[in-house]
């Protein structure tokens, strides 16, 4: 019940409650009700704290309230530093997603394009991305763009900055729709992940935990 009293729909607060998550934890308490709102939320939280749900719920949930679930369009993209993180993200998202039988796409390294492409080809809501493969898709695959995308998320912001990520989120920042909510969470707060934020986030709303 308490995921609910977040706003958040039944069938994912069952979702969670699936997975074992007898309540909410704090960086979802706090940023769940914002992003249900459609602020932009910059998020200082560790990896264990939950913010992987914390963005991904609200995500979901717009989903299923939107034509993307129907016309099968590219609804999200979420920007992670590392294949582990972002292979760990996708799996997250179809356990909380299976519910709505979302479908999401990881595209990382060492994984060939062409298998990636296939993957593109079958139409997901969810993309899960390193910053350096998503740029190869989007320069060599025919067909996936982010014309239609409604959801930006950058997740270890402070970490995607450290590993020299910095052009390739700009080029996906220049093609990415101006009308999209953003979400950015960092371990730290750096004067390059201040930058970042004010690139890509409108009137953001801080939560910290
Ligand atoms: P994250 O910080 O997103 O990497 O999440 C760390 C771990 O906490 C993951 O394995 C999640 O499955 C788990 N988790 C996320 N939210 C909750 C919750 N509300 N209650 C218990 N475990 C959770």
């Amino acid at each position: 019940a308490a995921f609910e009293s977040l706003g958040l729909r039944t069938e994912l607060a069952e979702a969670a409650a699936a997975l074992g998550w007898k309540s909410p934890s704090p960086v979802q308490q706090q940023a769940i009700p914002l992003l249900i709102q459609g602020r932009d939320v910059i998020g200082l939280a560790e990896t264990g704290s939950g913010k992987t749900a914390a963005f991904a719920l609200p995500i979901l949930q717009g989903l299923l309230s939107s034509d993307a679930k129907r016309t099968c369009a590219f609804y999200a993209l979420i920007l992670s530093p590392t294949r582990e993180l972002a292979l760990q993200i996708k799996e997250q998202v179809e356990a909380l997603g299976s519910c709505i039988a979302v479908r999401c796409a990881a595209l990382v390294g060492g994984i060939d394009l062409a298998s990636q492409a296939v993957a593109l080809g079958k139409a997901p809501h969810i993309v899960v991305g390193t910053p350096g493969r998503v740029v190869d898709h989007l320069s060599n695959t025919k067909g996936f763009s982010l014309k239609l995308l409604k959801h930006l998320v950058l997740d270890e912001a402070d970490r995607l900055l450290h590993m020299d990520f910095e052009q390739e989120i700009d080029q996906i920042l220049k093609v990415a729709p101006k009308e999209r909510r953003t979400q950015l969470f960092s371990a730290t707060m750096t004067s390059k992940v201040a930058k970042l934020q004010r690139a890509c986030l409108a009137d953001p709303v801080k939560v910290e935990v």
